[in-house]
């Protein structure tokens, strides 16, 4: 777990009026997401989730993962969820599912988490990088044409921050080239696109609910959504040792189930998430309202059509190292997503790009700054950390 998680500190929930009211306690250290806070606000609904499964005592596939799924799959608005181990796992699950494997290649953006190129390779295919949109940093898909060979499979495109990425123009190349198209919409619950939700925009979409994602478990925690029946079979048979009846077993399979007790929490959270978006989505317009006559930082762009739900609030600015060190030694757990693309990662130097491969990524890399941003932030909070930045 990073640091900027561990970190968190207990505070009481005020909410004061102005920065000049904020007592020492509220500004003294402010963490990138507060998770005891969260828990403190709902947390009978939890232990009773928590304790009802320890008495059942089904851990493994109980009532809670099968409910949770359905319940995810309509607040996404797809037919089917199936509960994995992990949003990595959901990943290279959603590879092996639709016959992706080595030789195969698989089109990512060049902008995102380690895990999107990871689950890819976990599969045995190639990720092959494209370069990202300079104002969304979501992959752009004008550059789709120089990546595709007769290997490409899939894409993978990736709704960072919270915002879907250009899905209209990327579904339309991969429907006339016969490739499918897989969401990482593990920062994007609740996202929106055109009339869409996140979960429902590709052939199938992976979730993480790592805890500090806007809908996040105790632990580590995935699931994958998909319109497909056929898909979503396979699915619960890769996570379950590839067995179609109890050791009946017909594809290679894996241990990647979502544990009961985690589907009880996400459960509880789930009737939470609305709210807690509107929380995110609230404090972000703060944010852009207080920066945004700031000439020297660039705050992050809704584009049309979509409803970002703000895992993180990034902001650009070039003189970006100078500003983290600032923020952080004031105690404010500003944080940098990501500080280098996958291609300058040492662990994806095989892949064989160099430096300059993809301009808008390594921009993005460069000057990218996140603040603070969960749901219990106080205005008060918010004017501080844009105070001291
Ligand atoms: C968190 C995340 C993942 C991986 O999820 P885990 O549950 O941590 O394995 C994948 N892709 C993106 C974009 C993420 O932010």
């Amino acid at each position: 777990m990073p640091s900027d998680v561990s970190s968190v500190i207990d505070r009481p929930l005020r909410r004061p009026t102005s920065p000049d009211d904020v007592p020492a306690s509220e500004t003294s250290s402010i963490p990138l997401v507060d998770l005891r806070a969260q828990y403190q606000s709902i947390a009978a609904e939890l232990d009773d989730a928590i304790r009802g499964c320890l008495s059942r005592a089904d851990f493994i596939l109980g009532d809670d993962v099968s409910a949770f799924e359905r319940e995810f799959a309509a607040f996404c608005e797809v037919r089917h969820c199936v509960g994995v181990g992990s949003g990595t796992d959901a990943l290279h699950l959603a590879c092996r599912a639709l016959g992706i494997g080595p030789s195969d290649e698989v089109i990512i953006p060049a902008f995102t988490f380690v895990a999107t190129a990871a689950g890819v390779c976990l599969a045995g295919a190639k990720p092959v990088l494209v370069d990202v949109d300079r104002d969304t940093a979501t992959l752009d898909p004008e550059c789709l044409g120089q990546a595709v060979t007769s290997k490409t499979k899939a894409i993978i495109p990736v709704h960072l921050y919270g915002q879907c990425a250009e899905m209209e123009s990327i579904s339309a190349w991969a429907r006339e080239r016969g490739l499918h198209v897989i969401e990482d919409a593990a920062q994007a619950h609740g996202a929106g696109y055109q009339r869409r939700k996140a979960g429902a925009l590709g052939d199938v979409a992976c979730f993480s609910f790592y805890p500090g994602k806007n809908l996040g478990a105790y632990g580590d925690a995935g699931c994958l959504t998909t319109d497909s029946e056929a898909l979503a079979e396979r699915l619960q048979s890769l996570r379950n040792w590839g067995a179609i009846q109890k050791y009946h077993h017909q594809h290679l399979g894996f241990n990647s189930r979502l544990d009961t007790i985690q589907a009880a929490i996400l459960r509880v959270k789930l009737k939470h998430l609305v709210g807690w978006n509107e929380a995110r989505s609230r404090i972000a317009s703060r944010y852009t309202e207080l920066l945004g006559r700031r000439s020297e930082l660039t705050t992050p762009i809704v584009a049309p059509g979509r409803k970002h739900v703000f895992h993180l609030y990034v902001v650009r600015c070039a003189d970006r190292d100078a500003r983290l060190r600032r923020l952080n030694d004031r105690g404010i757990a500003a944080a940098l997503h990501y500080p280098l693309p996958v291609h300058l990662l040492p662990a994806y130097q095989w892949l064989g790009y160099t430096r300059g491969a993809f301009p808008n990524a390594e921009a993005h890399a460069a000057t990218c700054l996140s603040l603070p941003l969960y749901p219990e932030l106080t205005d008060a909070q918010v004017a501080w950390i844009v105070e001291q930045l």
